[in-house]
């Protein structure tokens, strides 16, 4: 069984792309089969897996949606590109910032996504699409095709705000898109556990959300080594495997596989 999860929140720099990125290495180092979608026109999982032109790409996620939107046929593995063993991606550029627009006057627009995702299903063991900070077309259709959405959450004051806005949207898709879409968690990002005001916003989230939402117990901390991988093109464990980041996310990837499909 295949299991989809979108990684989203329209704030930026929470660490969405960080995140995508290590829980989808982590799953391929655990043996399941992993397609990284980034849904992006910042392109920034691309840049991290090691494109560094991502503008010079051909075949992305725009092309796919394009193809979707005018009934296109596309051919089994377009658009995919082989990373290494157990991690396959579909890239994004800033072609893809036209698809918002475009998608904006086609019908089912907001499952132009999910039409392509659904076949591709039975090849992988998780699919997990990179969001763009936006709750736009691009992310209302990774949130219709996706079985769960998992939301890292900086810990600052206004990220904490800004989710209610978020919760809101994935209510509102769950209600008129996708009924099973489910929430796999809030994840704290970023935390400075030397600071109390990054201790209070941790338990802030966790008495406003936790009865409700699923807050993962692990918290990602803050790390100058995990800020680095996406301009090495590597992930935390290639890079610093012994560091406390690596650690996190590595036991965000065990939760996640606890969770199941
Ligand atoms: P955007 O909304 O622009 O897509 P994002 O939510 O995907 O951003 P990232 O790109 O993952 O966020 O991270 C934002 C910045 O913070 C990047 O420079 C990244 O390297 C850095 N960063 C990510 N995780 C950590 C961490 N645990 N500690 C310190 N810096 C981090
Ligand atoms: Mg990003």
């Amino acid at each position: 069984m295949c299991k989809v999860i979108a990684v989203a929140n329209q704030k930026g720099g929470v660490g969405k792309t960080t995140t995508a990125m290590n829980l989808g290495m982590g799953l391929a180092e655990e043996g399941k089969r992993v397609l990284l979608v980034d849904a992006d026109p910042q392109g920034s999982l691309t840049i991290s897996i090691g494109y560094r032109e991502p503008d010079k790409l051909t075949d992305t996620l725009f092309d796919i949606i394009m193809m979707e939107a005018n009934n296109e046929q596309i051919s089994m593995g377009y658009g995919i590109i082989h990373v290494k063993d157990y991690v396959d991606l579909i890239a994004a550029n800033i072609e893809l910032a036209t698809a918002e627009i475009s998608l904006s006057s086609t019908l089912c627009r907001e499952s132009i996504l999910k039409s392509y995702i659904e076949d591709l299903r039975p090849i992988y063991d998780y699919i997990i699409i990179d969001c763009m900070p936006s709750l736009g077309m691009l992310t209302v259709n990774a949130l219709t095709c996706a079985d769960t959405v998992l939301i890292p959450v900086q810990a600052a004051y206004l990220p904490v705000k800004g989710l209610q806005q978020l919760i809101k949207t994935i209510y509102s898709v769950k209600r008129q898109l996708n009924k099973e879409l489910e929430i796999e968690g809030i994840l704290l990002t970023m935390v400075d556990n030397r600071t109390n005001y990054a201790k209070d916003i941790v338990m802030q989230v966790n008495d406003v959300y936790g009865k409700s939402i699923p807050v993962f117990p692990i918290e990602i901390p803050l790390s100058v080594r995990a800020a680095e991988t996406s301009a090495v093109a590597k992930s935390i464990y290639d890079y610093d495997p012994k560091g406390k980041a690596a650690f996190a996310y590595v036991s965000l990837t065990r939760e996640v596989l606890a969770h199941g499909c």
